[in-house]
């Protein structure tokens, strides 16, 4: 197994238990560090909405992947949290967590659970590709691999030729690199020949060039009740302003059309309702209160009651002066158009779209061009939003891959 995130681990415990030696190979120097890194604030490990809802959330809904949620799904993920001392719970918005909240308990646990079925982990070893056959094409039963290295060191030659019977692939995205998924396997995998879809962010905010004023007042603040609509698309929740942008569950889960439009055009309006509590008749009413010698300004604050932060993003949307009238200011406060050009780079996002196509696989996640190679987890071509789906949709893909792998190797 190489990768020793939450697909790769989940992997090597199915293979484990079913009497199979397996070697986990992972390039940091500990396992599942982006796993750690998720259950920072919260590790929300599932969603508690009905089976089918929870199946639209995956793009593509791959048949492949929709089997492995049906056959191994929330049910199964949360019997096996609790397996391993962490019963669940439900969370607002039907989202789950392990008891604890945080991974940390969970992943201790499973490395226990590892260790007693044999599991070898070998870190610090990172996977170059497979070893080339005397014809030059990629031997599908044997790796290469070498230390990672150090920041600003070249790749060390690669050490001996790592054989195997079969080989679970589970490298995981391109985002945060520097908890060990880099995308840096995207390469070796092309070379062999496989079709790999373009890694890109996923679940992240947007690059807005604020103004220097704006930066230094409102670096950080929230943004506590919006609802933003991307191509007709409307989602309400809470954002955060940050040097670089605007992040935030709102705009996480418009991140596939935000992508889309950027590609096609080159620029993206997101519509900013900076009050989706009140329709615009209602704040038109209120503004019409506005007291003679108040300012726009206090006139938002005092008949509203929108925060300096809010009142500083309209600001920052017009680029000049806020409307005088209350038409036109209850027209921009429930519809601001805010033009993005860039989404947050992929190191700044929570998981990446693209990865080895579908058409690549059989139905038991093997590589048709490299048998006995199977895929699982993130590194596949599917994206989902957050809320439990990105765990959901890796355990679940490690366990059918794993099962792929015991039927290849006809394991009784
Ligand atoms: C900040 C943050 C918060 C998140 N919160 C949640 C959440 O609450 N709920 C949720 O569902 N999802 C969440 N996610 C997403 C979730 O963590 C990932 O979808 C999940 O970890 C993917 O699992 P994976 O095993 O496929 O890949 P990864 O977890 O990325 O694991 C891949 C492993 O492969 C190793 N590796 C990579 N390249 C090599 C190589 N060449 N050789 C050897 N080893 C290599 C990596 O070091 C890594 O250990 C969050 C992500 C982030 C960044």
């Amino acid at each position: 197994v190489v990768g020793g995130g939450p697909a790769g681990l989940m992997t090597a415990e199915v293979l484990a238990t079913h009497g199979v030696a397996v070697t986990v190979y992972e390039h940091m120097r500990s396992v599942g560090r982006k796993f750690l890194l998720a259950g920072r604030s919260g590790l929300n490990i599932t969603h508690s909405e009905p089976l089918d809802q929870l199946l639209t959330r995956f793009d593509p809904a791959d048949e492949r992947l929709v089997a492995a949620v049906r056959s191994w799904g929330p049910e199964q993920l949360q019997r096996w949290s609790a397996s391993l001392g962490q019963p669940t719970f439900e969370g607002s918005s039907g989202r789950v967590f392990p008891e604890a909240f945080r991974a940390t308990p969970l992943l201790r646990a499973w490395l226990r659970r590892l260790d007693a079925l044999g599991v070898e982990i070998r870190t610090e070893q990172r996977w170059l590709g497979w070893a080339t056959t005397d014809q030059g094409s990629a031997d599908p039963r044997t790796s290469m691999f070498a230390p990672r290295p150090r920041p600003g060191q070249t790749q060390p030659s690669p050490t001996e030729p790592v054989a195997s019977d079969v080989t679970v692939l589970a490298l995981g995205g391109a985002s945060w690199p520097r908890v060990g998924s880099d995308g840096a396997w995207v390469a070796p995998v092309r070379t062999a020949g496989v079709v790999v879809h373009e890694l890109q962010p996923a679940n992240c905010g947007v690059r807005v060039d604020w103004s220097a004023l704006m930066l230094e007042r409102f670096d950080g603040a929230p943004i506590k009740n919006l609802a933003v609509t991307v191509q007709g698309v409307s989602i309400r929740g809470a954002a955060t302003i940050t040097a670089g942008g605007l992040e935030g569950g709102p705009i996480y889960a418009h991140t596939a059309a935000i992508r889309h439009h950027l590609g096609q055009t080159g620029s993206c309006v997101l519509w900013l309702d900076l009050h989706p509590d009140l329709t615009r008749e209602q704040i038109i009413t209120r503004l019409s209160r506005r007291r003679p010698k108040d300012s726009v300004t206090t006139a938002l604050r005092r008949t509203l009651g929108l925060p300096p932060e809010v009142i500083a993003l309209l600001h920052e949307v017009v680029g000049t002066r806020l409307p005088h009238g209350p038409a036109e200011l209850a027209h921009l406060i429930k519809s601001a158009p805010l033009e993005v050009r860039a989404t947050m780079p992929i190191e700044r996002a929570i998981s990446t779209a693209g990865g080895v196509g579908f058409t690549e696989l059989d139905e038991a996640f093997m590589l048709r061009s490299l048998p006995g190679n199977f895929v699982a987890g993130e590194m596949l071509d599917w994206e989902a939003p957050t809320g439990g789906y990105l765990l959901q949709g890796s355990f679940s893909t490690a366990v059918a891959a794993a099962h792929g792998a015991l039927h290849w190797l006809a394991w009784p």
